[in-house]
């Protein structure tokens, strides 16, 4: 079994922080993390990463688009750009999500998935597809077409499900149908997330009740906090146990936003996303059209020419943890649950992936302290960066 050390690492996991450490991999699987240099006897391979963190592959369970290319894209190349653009992040799991489309499309983009599947998934790995709507509330749409919101439809679900396995939907709580919908993806192993929503609190509970704990890219496109009537903010506030995306480029969310998220919620119940797009990777002024309006890429911010209205995230995750831990001052061993181990808790994957710890699978990122940026990235043992 191919045998490979990563030495002068600093380990940084959940409740870890750990420098001049050495990491023995064993095929795909962390066999020993040690505080002390280890034998290099046997080892195909060492990897001296000079100091740098070592963190768990991140996991991005919201993400669209790099390099040009939309998951939806009716392309077969395009998921292999996602995939290779996520793994230069560090990403090494990710859902790719669908924007509110035609079920035709939604089927393209799964036959596409699963032909990335069954090229060996080359690059970064996914599991499955996090369907964002199309059973959104049209009022809070975003940047998504309201021409294709339709009404929760399990029956839809698993005619995607049938070509490639779903594994999250982003719908709106309070459309007709809403709370026994969650129920529904439950039993066919789907995470269900409130997203895109003009819910109150009230809407929100029935929902819960049936097991909904998760909420799609917090605090935008849903309700606001109010004094009288607290909306999904104030949800996400008052219920600890709802897992909260965040998208963490001090642009969807200003700083003090970020702060009073990760100082006030339980961290164990937050979980940062790119919510990336197609221009993800792509230099300023990179130009595109989303639901046939124009988008242009300046200062790394995407936004409609006409009006200025943001369009979308260009976010790496890592540059997401250095925001967080700049405006919080939150250690870093704390911090980086959020990106892997809680999406990997609530996917059912905790006991494998999200952890730099002996038995855990060897999905490794390789973090330049200086510049945020990964240098190494390990996808099942394998150093694919
Ligand atoms: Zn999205």
């Amino acid at each position: 079994m191919e045998k490979t050390i990563i030495k002068n690492a600093h380990v940084i996991s959940p409740d870890v922080d750990i420098e001049n450490a050495a990491i023995v991999i064993e095929g795909k699987t962390i066999k020993q993390v040690s505080k002390k240099p280890v034998s290099e006897k046997g080892a195909s391979t060492v990897v001296d990463v000079k100091g740098q963190y070592v963190m768990p592959g991140f996991i991005d369970v919201h993400t669209h688009g790099a390099n040009t290319y939309d998951f939806c894209d009716a392309d077969p190349k395009a998921i292999f750009e996602l995939a290779k653009g996520k793994l230069a992040e560090g990403v090494t799991t990710f859902l790719p999500t669908t924007l509110t489309v035609s079920h035709e499309e939604l089927e393209v983009a799964a036959k596409n998935l699963k032909a990335y599947a069954d090229a060996g998934m080359p690059y970064a790995k996914t599991p499955g597809i996090h369907l964002e709507g199309p059973f959104i509330n049209v009022k809070c749409c975003g940047a998504q077409n309201p021409a294709y919101v339709r009404k929760p439809a399990i029956a839809e679900v698993k005619a995607i499900a049938k070509i490639f396995p779903v594994k999250q939907i982003s719908y709106a709580v309070e459309t007709e149908g809403g709370a026994k919908f969650a129920k529904e993806c439950f039993k066919i192993g789907v995470v269900p997330s409130c997203g895109h929503t003009g819910a109150k609190l009230a809407d929100l509970m029935p929902a819960y009740k049936n097991g909904l704990r998760h909420m799609t890219h917090f605090c935008n496109q849903m309700t606001p906090l109010h004094h009288r009537e607290i909306g999904m903010v104030g949800a996400g506030f008052l219920i600890e146990d709802l897992n909260t995306e965040v998208i963490c480029d001090k642009i969807h969310l200003c700083p003090d936003m970020l702060r009073l998220i990760f100082t006030r919620r339980s961290l164990a119940h937050v979980q940062m996303i790119t919510d990336s797009l197609r221009c993800s990777h792509c230099k300023d002024g990179y130009a595109f059209t989303m639901g046939g309006l124009e988008v242009k890429l300046e200062h790394g911010e995407a936004r409609l020419v006409k009006g200025g209205n943001l369009a979308g995230s260009t976010l790496w995750m890592g540059m997401g943890l250095k925001n967080v831990h700049d405006v919080t001052g939150i250690p870093l061993k704390d911090l980086v649950r959020t990106t892997s181990w809680n999406q990997a808790i609530e996917q059912g994957w905790g006991k494998t992936l999200g952890k730099v710890e002996k038995g855990y699978t060897a999905d490794l990122v390789v973090i330049n302290p200086r510049s945020w940026k990964p240098s190494a990235v390990f996808v099942d043992g394998e150093q694919r960066i």
